[in-house]
């Protein structure tokens, strides 16, 4: 059995704590590899390692630490096919859709080898009389990163590249369900030309987390998981003064107006809400036609759809989605139908019968499609994370408008339609994060950021882009004036510009 530790100072060691989680293969069901789960001494040697290493990287000039970014990106097309095969297996998803999810996280690694541009600070010659003022952007120091199972390559890279970039050490909590992704990444890291204690990963549960959380050396906390968590985490490192930035859950809704092109709604609709088998956080799970011709000629092409797509192994290059990640998502979203059906949603493709021969106990289920779905529902009110699409008929489009921005989580949303004044009103007055015109998954290219609202996002910058930069470094700013400068005497009242 394989039996993963920690990445610490540049190495895999073995965990101490004796506690170890199950990894399993999803589309076997079967117990793959093992686990350690940290303890806080544990974590804390990571912050040792981290904290020794950090001064040297931090002042090592921008463009060396870029030239080790750009030696990862060569070592992760080398090694993409096993990367993708690793996280298939370890996920769940399938291979192409494995390939997505490191080429997203590579995006954002390539937008961090831009890094000695985007930390530039500013400077005024002349702010005062003989005074120059400027701004430096400087790391934090120490800073880490909470990842959730469904990107198990992307998300570590959103986090570690840009931290890593702007010269701080990194330590990565990844998901304890599919670990052996972003170890490997650790390693590519240091291949590449990373002093050891720059990137560090820690595996764990709760225990681990709440180290991180109460550690005093670490300085900055990005999560990215459900929102319960994301909220307490966001005020767990509050309360010792860390930054924060936690993302969290999603219900994304995709508006349908009587004029879109019903066949690319369709085809946008089957990829987003049942590609990863629902276990995106963009994914969409909610589907507003507008008005009851719409809602019908929608579900007269949907329904063939939803009931002929093809589930597979995750090896299965063919496949159009995989297992889900445990048998304990796997019963969490069978019992979410249970509910929608006891709820009084019209269950109009059921896909909980569908076995998957010569692999019977991996966590298989067929996507599900509920109509006249109610806002009162739990299934609409709550995230499912699973091959579930619910229909909910919108009499008009002030309706429509209002589901999404009325709804607890505010990550994507997408309207599908022909009518240029309805896209930009739309887009104008939606009350979430990230919108999508004809576009069913809006995750914004590395070079923009990414955020939801509402419960879907806590704290105020976003993943990504330029934002990354903000959140990872600190601003020092400096008026200066040299002894040539003008001389004004002794000032006894706060210094004004006369
Ligand atoms: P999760 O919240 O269960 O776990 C996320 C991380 O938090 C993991 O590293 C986990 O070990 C840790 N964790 C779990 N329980 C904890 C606890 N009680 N205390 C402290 N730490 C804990 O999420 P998940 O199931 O891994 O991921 C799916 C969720 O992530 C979905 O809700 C999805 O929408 C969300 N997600 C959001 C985004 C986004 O950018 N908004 C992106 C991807 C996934």
């Amino acid at each position: 059995m394989r039996l993963i530790g920690h990445f610490i100072g540049g190495r895999e060691v073995k965990g101490t704590s004796g506690r170890t989680a199950d990894v399993f293969e999803p589309m076997t069901g079967t117990v793959q590899a093992k686990v350690d789960l940290a303890t806080k001494a544990e974590l804390r040697a990571a912050v040792e390692n981290a904290k020794a290493a950090q001064p040297e990287w931090g002042a090592t000039n921008p463009q060396r630490r870029v030239r080790v970014l750009m030696k990862f990106l060569e070592l992760v097309a080398r090694d993409n096919d096993a990367l993708a095969e690793l996280l298939a297996r370890e996920h769940g998803k399938t291979l192409p859709d494995a390939k997505g999810d490191i080429l997203r996280g590579v995006e954002v690694v390539e937008f961090a080898l831009g890094i000695p541009q985007l930390m530039k600070g500013e400077y005024t010659e002349g702010a005062g009389p003989g005074i120059d003022i400027y701004s430096m952007r400087q790391p934090l120091g120490v800073v880490a990163g909470i990842t959730p199972f469904n990107f198990p390559a992307m998300i570590p890279m959103w986090k570690f590249a840009p931290a890593i970039a702007c010269g701080n050490a990194f330590i990565l909590k990844p998901s304890e369900r599919d670990p052996g992704v972003p170890m490997r990444l650790a390693e590519l890291m240091l291949e590449a030309g990373l002093p050891p204690g720059i990137l560090n990963v820690v595996n764990g549960d709760k225990e681990a987390v709440d180290a991180i959380l109460d550690d005093p050396d670490i300085r900055a906390v990005g999560f990215v998981g459900s929102s319960p968590i994301a909220q307490y985490i966001y005020e767990r490192a509050a309360a010792t003064g860390k930054r924060a930035q936690c993302f969290g859950g999603a219900k994304n809704h995709a508006i349908i107006m009587p004029d879109a092109d019903m066949d690319q709604t369709v085809d946008a609709l089957v990829g987003a809400g049942y590609g990863a088998a629902g276990e995106r956080c963009m994914a969409v799970s909610v589907a507003v036609p507008v008005g009851k011709t719409t809602a019908d000629r929608l579900m007269e092409k949907l329904i063939p759809r939803v009931e002929n797509l093809k589930i597979g192994p995750s090896i299965d290059p063919t496949a159009d989605f995989g297992p889900l990640v445990t048998k304990e998502a796997l019963n969490r979203v069978r019992n979410y139908v249970e509910i929608g059906i006891k709820e009084g949603a019209k269950l109009a493709v059921d896909g909980r019968g569908f076995k998957m021969q010569g692999y019977e106990n991996g966590f298989y289920m067929g996507g599900c499609l509920f109509d006249n779905v109610t806002k009162d529902m739990r299934i609409y009110k709550e995230e499912i994370f699973g091959p579930v699409l619910s229909v909910v008929r919108a009499h008009d489009y002030d309706e429509a408008l209002r589901l999404p921005s009325e709804h607890d989580y505010g990550n994507g949303v997408a309207i599908f339609t022909r009518d240029g004044d309805a896209a930009r009103d739309f887009a104008a007055r939606v009350n979430v994060g990230m919108v999508g015109i004809n576009v069913p998954i809006p995750v914004p290219v590395a070079y923009y950021t990414f955020g939801g609202w509402k419960r879907s996002g806590f704290g105020d910058l976003n993943q990504y882009g330029p934002d990354s930069v903000r959140f990872y470094t600190k601003t020092k700013t400096v008026t200066s004036r040299w002894p040539s400068g003008v001389k004004e005497g002794a000032e006894f009242s706060i210094p004004t510009m006369k």
